[in-house]
This record gives structure tokens, sequence and C-alpha cells, in this order.
């Protein structure tokens, strides 16, 4: 068993891990990265944002030629598709991205361990390596980056095959028939989406009063209609009770309004969220617990309560997102190195990638009116802008939420179609403490989707003036 020394030692090589070692590298640190799935980029780049939004756009593509291309004159015979090669295509996106992650390793000179990685103590680990053997690590400094995984029902276990997580729905050879989906939150919209628009038909069973349910409303309201026409079937306030296997045929009981509700289906997502990751990490030797959640507790800096022990991503509280583990990662790297590293929590945005797509930024109307805040609405629709109209997407709107006695942004919702995109104005605006006053003097390019955010701006202060 070999020994190596390091000033610090990621264990987890996700969006979080990754960063946290470049930076780290960066700024004049030895470091290491553990990671033991075999591959690097964790959760999202290989069973999270992009196969899923690989397979997205693959089946947008097809609902789009079959559904929208009409009205642009363009008139397709005999359109079909073929599964295995969207398969293959996702495939190969996520192995160019997970290898340009193992070549920044080495461009970074950080030192990889392909394995699974344990606490001694505060200041050792152990890897026992895929493919035999075992390494000690000497660190100073250890930041734990092990990430999350899907919640299990004990009444559907998975089996990655008919009943799957979030994993499995990425990798269905062929469409499903009937597609129930437990949890209508967004991993189960976006996949929902993907094979109701190859054909299948999907059912939503969600247990809250809606689906989305921290979105604003108005968002849901718009979002219910749209995937609604796009085939999805969704029943709320419905609690999933038992699950019936006979061969391929499953049977989900739920119970809605004090009814019983039994649907047939061949396939069940069970989407009911994730949950932090610290399973066999040894955090029992450094004497460190985690919360009902999973989650560890951390300080301002990202350190556990053992200093030295760093913890970031989705393994501690927040949104579990790509993009806030990357940001911790970085300032996690920069704190440990007596930089000041920063975290806007106030300006991360939420991305829902179905179609229309939705995201947000901030707090929505029902929050505001929570928590007592008095405010200035905006809204602006993507009906009466042209280059929508040019796209043929004109469904949905942008919704603007202003503090009545500053004018300070405190909610930016976007239902509509490149909404993704479109709030990286609105997160730029957050970043910068912008107040609707300074979105609406802004010139927005014309004609661009983006002249939505700027009628919604100027609509805070009733001066629209295409709306
Ligand atoms: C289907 C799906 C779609 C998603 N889409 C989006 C999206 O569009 N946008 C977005 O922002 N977020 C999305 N997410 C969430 C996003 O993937 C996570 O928030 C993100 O991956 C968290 O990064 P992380 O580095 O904290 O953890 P992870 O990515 O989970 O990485 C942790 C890594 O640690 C490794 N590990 C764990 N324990 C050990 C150990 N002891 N030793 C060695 N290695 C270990 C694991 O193998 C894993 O690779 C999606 C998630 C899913 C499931």
């Amino acid at each position: 068993m070999a020994e190596h020394t390091f000033d610090l030692v990621v264990v987890g090589g996700g969006v979080a891990g990754y960063v946290a070692a470049i930076r780290a590298s960066q700024l004049g640190l030895k470091a290491a990265i553990v990671e033991s799935r075999g591959t690097l980029g964790g959760t999202c780049l290989n069973v999270g944002c992009i196969p899923s939004k690989a397979l997205l756009q693959s089946s947008e593509n097809f609902h789009a030629a079959a559904h929208k291309f009409k009205d642009h004159g363009i008139n397709i015979e005999k359109l079909s598709f073929d599964i295995s090669v969207m398969l293959k295509r996702k495939v190969g996106i996520v192995n160019k991205l997970t290898s340009g992650v193992e070549f920044l390793m080495k461009k970074n000179k950080i030192t990889y361990f392909k394995g699974f990685g344990s606490f001694v103590d505060k200041a050792t680990l152990t890897v026992k390596l895929l493919d035999g053997g075992e390494e000690t690590l000497k660190t100073k400094h250890t930041i734990i980056a092990t990430g999350s995984e899907p919640i299990e029902l004990s009444i559907a276990k998975f089996d990655e095959k008919q009943v799957v997580s979030s994993t499995g729905a990425l990798e269905f050879e062929t469409v499903p028939k009937h597609l129930v989906v437990v949890g209508g939150g967004v991993i189960g919209l976006e996949m929902g989406s993907v094979w109701a628009r190859l054909g299948a038909k999907v059912t939503v069973i969600e247990f809250a009063d809606t689906i989305l349910p921290m979105m604003d409303r108005d968002v849901i309201r718009t979002m219910k209609k749209t995937l609604t026409a796009e085939g999805l079937e969704f029943h709320e306030k419905t609690k999933f009770t038992e699950l019936k296997k006979n061969g391929n045929e499953l049977t989900v009981v739920a119970e809605k309004d004090g009814q019983r509700l039994e649907l047939k289906c061949d396939k069940l997502l069970i989407s009911v969220g994730r949950r932090a990751f610290t399973k066999n990490l040894g955090l029992e030797k450094l004497g460190l617990t985690t919360d009902k959640a999973g989650k560890i507790k951390v300080d301002g800096h990202f350190q556990t309560e053992v200093p030295g022990i760093y913890a970031i991503g989705d393994v501690i509280d927040g949104p579990m997102l790509a993009h806030k583990a990357e940001e911790e990662g970085v300032a996690c790297a920069e704190m440990i190195c007596g930089k000041a590293g920063h975290v806007n929590y106030r300006a991360i945005p939420n991305i829902v990638y179905t179609w229309p797509e939705v995201a947000s930024i901030g707090i929505n109307e029902q929050e505001a009116e929570a928590q007592g805040i008095e405010v200035r609405i905006g809204k602006s629709g993507f009906g009466a802008n042209g280059r929508a109209m040019c796209h043929g997407e004109t469904e949905g709107f942008v919704k603007l939420i202003a503090d009545k006695k500053t004018d300070l942004l405190i909610g930016a919702h976007i239902v509509g179609p490149n909404a993704s995109e479109l709030i990286a104005e609105l997160a730029m605006a957050f970043e910068y403490s912008a107040s609707s006053e300074d979105v609406a003097r802004t010139i927005h390019g014309h004609p661009t989707l983006t002249e939505v955010i700027k009628e919604a701006a100027l609509a805070v202060d009733k001066r629209s003036l295409n709306g």
C-alpha cells in the first residue's frame, strides 16, 4: 500500500469536487481527487444534467418536426426516430465531457485516484482502488463533495429496468407504452416530457397540491396547461400507496380524494427527491454526524465541525443544483487559501428544461406575501414579441417582482422559449442588486426574446410599451 501526501484531498469528482480541485491547484495547493464512479463529472455529467438535456433536445426536435414544422411550411412525410441513435448520441456527449474533465485534472497537475475514499482520521484517508489495491492519502485539508443519490421508496425498490430512478429513465431502450411518474418535481417533469414527446402515455402522481410546488403559481398554471397539451396527465394531492407486479405489467395504486386510483403501466419512475450521500465515508471516525436529510453541517466557510474538513455541493444544505455546487467548489478552495470566496445564494437560477422552459431566480409572489414584503409586479407575455412569433413559440411570460419601497428586484420568473438562457440576464441583475428601473433602462437588442424582460421591467412601473 503506497502512501501519498497532499495539501488538499477532494473526495468526490462531481462538479463541486473537480472544480474545487482545479481552483485549489491554481492557487498553488498540491491537490488530489478521489472518485469511485470510474469517470469524473459526478451525477451531473454522467447521469444527470447532461444526459437528460441530450434526450430532451432529441425528443424536442422530434416533437417540433412532428407538430410545429408544418406551420413553417415544412412538410415531412414518414417522420420516424431511432431510439438507439438518440441513446448513442447521449452517451457520446457524456463520454466527451467526462474525459474532458479527466484531461483538466492532468492539465492542472491534480492526482486522480479512481476508487472509494474513506476517512481513517482527520488527516488520513484510504482509497480502495477500482482495479484492486489500496492507497493511503495524508492531507492537511479535505473537502467532502460526495453528492447525492435518488431517494428510494420501500414500496417500490429500484430495479432500474421497470421501476427506475432518473438513471434508469435515461436508459429505456424502447419507448414505454405507459410511464407512471411518482413525483411532479423538476426531474419527474423533464423525464416525463422526454418520453411523452416520443409517444409514451405519461401520468404524473404528485403528493403536494400541485406539481412544481416551489414555483410561482402563475408559472405553474401555464406549465400545467402546456404539459397537458403535450400529453402528460396529472394527479395532484395523490398518495402512492402500493405497487403490484404481474410479469411485465405494473399496477400503481394510489389514493386521491379518499378514492382508490389504479394505474396499469409498463414503467414506473420514482422521482421523489435526492438524498445527500455519505455512506461508508467514515464520518463517525471524525465524530461528524449528518442531519435528518443526510446533509453535513458547515459554517460560512464550508468548514464542518472538524477543522480542516470541509463539505460542498449536494452533500450540504441548499438547492441540489450543479451551478450551486460549482460555485461552492470555487469559494471553498479560495477560502482554504485565505481568500474571500463568495457564493451569492440570493442569485441562484432554478431551471426546468421542459418546453416551454421555466427559469426563476429569487422569491415568488406567494413567498413575498408570506414574508410581508410589499411588491410591485410587472408581467409581459411572449405573445406580443416579434422574435417569439418568428420562432412560432408565443406561449408564456416574464414576471418580475420588485420591492415596492426600494424597487430592488427580489423575484424573476420566466416561462417560455429559451427561458434557461434568458434568466442569465436576470442572474446578472440580481448579482449587481439591480432595480426594475435598471433593467427597464437597459437597451435590449431587437428583435430578441429578451425584449419581453424589458417589457416586464417597464410593466413594474405601469409603462410597458408593447404589452
Ligand atoms: C436526472 C438529473 C438531472 C439534473 N439536471 C440538472 C440540471 O439541469 N441543472 C442542475 O443544475 N442540476 C441538475 N441536476 C442536479 C446535479 O446533477 C447535482 O446538483 C450536482 O451533480 C451536484 O454536484 P456534486 O458535485 O455536489 O455531487 P455529484 O455530482 O453527485 O458528485 C459526487 C461524486 O462523488 C462520488 N463519491 C461519493 N462518495 C464517494 C467516496 N466515498 N469516494 C469516492 N467518490 C465518491 C460519486 O460517485 C459522485 O460521482 C440533475 C440531477 C439529476 C439526477
